[in-house]
């Protein structure tokens, strides 16, 4: 008798019984590359003996305590030690319990910042397309992804979405990436006029589009502009760094590399590296300040919100984050694995494009290399390549939509940043036997 409400209840899951380092086992004995931590999770990878130690150590002392009542050591120095990456001493960190939360907190954050402000008709939230941002109704909402919201759309906020900033598909021939990037942002503006300024809210973005366009970063001066145009229109700027942020693409946060500051930023997955479920809405100091001044308290709270045991775990990878000079090598493994990627696929017929930043890259898979022509979505590819690269031994992160949020596939790759030369090899071999047995027409 089974009595889980499986994800997918067609499908035969392996039961996981273990992990170390950048393997994971199951029941049967059998060994995976973990290719992508899940989902961008695991960034220190299995079974790290500090992180461990560090969790034990907080729940002997206190596992939870309620934050209506208490603030507690954890949740203190694992604030103090994001605001440190953020790069604004009077930032404020509220932490929840994954990326859903954290984003519907920062929508709640800017709506009562708005509020406080006697600006409460700032009720409209821009997104854009092919964008994920979670999967409850208020982030599901912000989301471009019509493959998780088709079904529950009648039950959404209908807010407006621009597109996305993708060079692979949308920069013209002749187009510099400054060009690009420039006019790209420009679609925020035509938007926020169209909406009148006065309405808006937050405009939301990933910094670098993970689950549905497969690790694209914006060109040029892309988020200078946005940054720009959100000044102008007294837009707050929302970055969606779930799973792009927390070092996954070589710096702490992955806006550090667009030089601009958001508003607001959230992370998860990497916070917690999967050891706790932990994430975090970060908002610069002005907005703690103007709410605070409006009397009253942030309306909002779920029961685990800065929860000791998930903090401490939080604090635990970025102490070895920070101890092992992890982020340097991010960006070195990571350069290693896209190079050894580019070679290893520069003739491949259906792989149109390999991107990203540090550990965080993916490959765009089409049906024609010279006309970009996508994946058909009746294919089946992602389901087809995640098995397949599980019975050679592999967890990659394939999904569908890329193109234009239908057609199309892509490969997201989101390594342990523990990765050597070896794990890189040994990644790309499994991935290509996977490819080399899938039919792409
Ligand atoms: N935002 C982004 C960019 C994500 O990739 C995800 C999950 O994949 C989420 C939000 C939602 O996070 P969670 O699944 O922890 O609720």
């Amino acid at each position: 008798m089974r009595n889980v409400f499986y994800r997918n209840p067609g499908h035969e899951y392996p039961s996981v019984v273990g992990g170390q380092g950048v393997y994971l086992y199951d029941s049967e004995g059998r060994e995976y590359l973990d290719g992508s931590g899940g989902a961008a999770v695991s960034c220190l990878g299995h079974g790290h003996p500090e992180v461990i130690a560090a969790i034990k150590k907080q729940l002997d002392q206190l596992a939870f305590a309620h934050t209506a009542y208490f603030t507690s050591e954890p949740q203190e120095k694992l604030a103090q030690r994001l605001v440190r990456h953020f790069g604004e001493d009077d930032a404020r960190v509220y932490f929840l319990s994954g990326g859903s939360e954290a984003n519907e907190t920062a929508l709640k954050m800017a709506r009562q910042y708005w509020i406080a402000c006697g600006r409460s008709e700032k009720t409209v939230v821009i997104s854009r397309h092919q964008s994920f941002h979670g999967n409850t109704l208020g982030a599901l909402a912000l989301s471009g992804s019509p493959g998780r919201r088709d079904i529950y759309a009648p039950m959404l906020q209908d807010w407006p979405k621009i597109e996305p900033c993708y060079a692979y598909r949308h920069q013209e021939a002749g187009e510099s990436d400054e060009e690009y990037g420039g006019r790209s942002a420009e679609a925020l503006e035509t938007a926020i006029l169209e909406l009148g300024a006065e309405n808006i809210a937050a405009f939301f973005a990933e910094t670098v589009v993970g689950a549905t366009l497969g690790a694209v970063p914006a060109v040029g001066v892309y988020f200078q502009k946005i940054r720009e145009i959100c000044d102008r229109h007294e837009v707050l700027l929302v970055l969606d760094e779930i799973m792009c942020g927390s070092g996954r693409t070589g710096t702490y946060f992955a806006f550090a590399q667009e030089a601009i500051m958001p508003d607001i930023v959230t992370v998860a997955k990497g916070l917690g590296g999967g050891y706790q479920p932990v994430g975090a809405t970060i908002s610069r100091g002005f907005i703690y300040r103007q709410i605070a001044e409006a009397g009253g308290s942030f309306t909002h709270g779920h029961t685990y919100v800065g929860h000791a045991a998930a903090c401490a775990a939080g604090l635990a990878v970025a102490d070895v984050i920070e101890k092992e000079n992890l982020l340097d090598n991010v960006t070195k493994i990571g350069g290693v694995l896209k190079k050894t990627l580019e070679e290893m696929f520069a003739d491949h017929p259906n792989i149109g494009n390999i991107r990203g930043r540090g550990m965080f890259l993916g490959i765009e898979l089409v049906r024609d290399r010279e006309t970009k022509e996508p994946v058909s979505a009746s294919l089946g590819l992602p389901e087809k390549i995640k098995t397949g690269a599980m019975s050679n031994g592999l967890v990659c992160y394939p999904a569908g939509g890329t193109a234009d949020g239908r057609e199309g596939a892509h490969i997201l790759l989101a390594p342990p940043f523990i990765y050597n030369r070896d794990h890189v090899d040994e990644l790309a071999g499994k991935l290509k036997k996977t490819l080399d047995s899938i039919d792409f027409a």
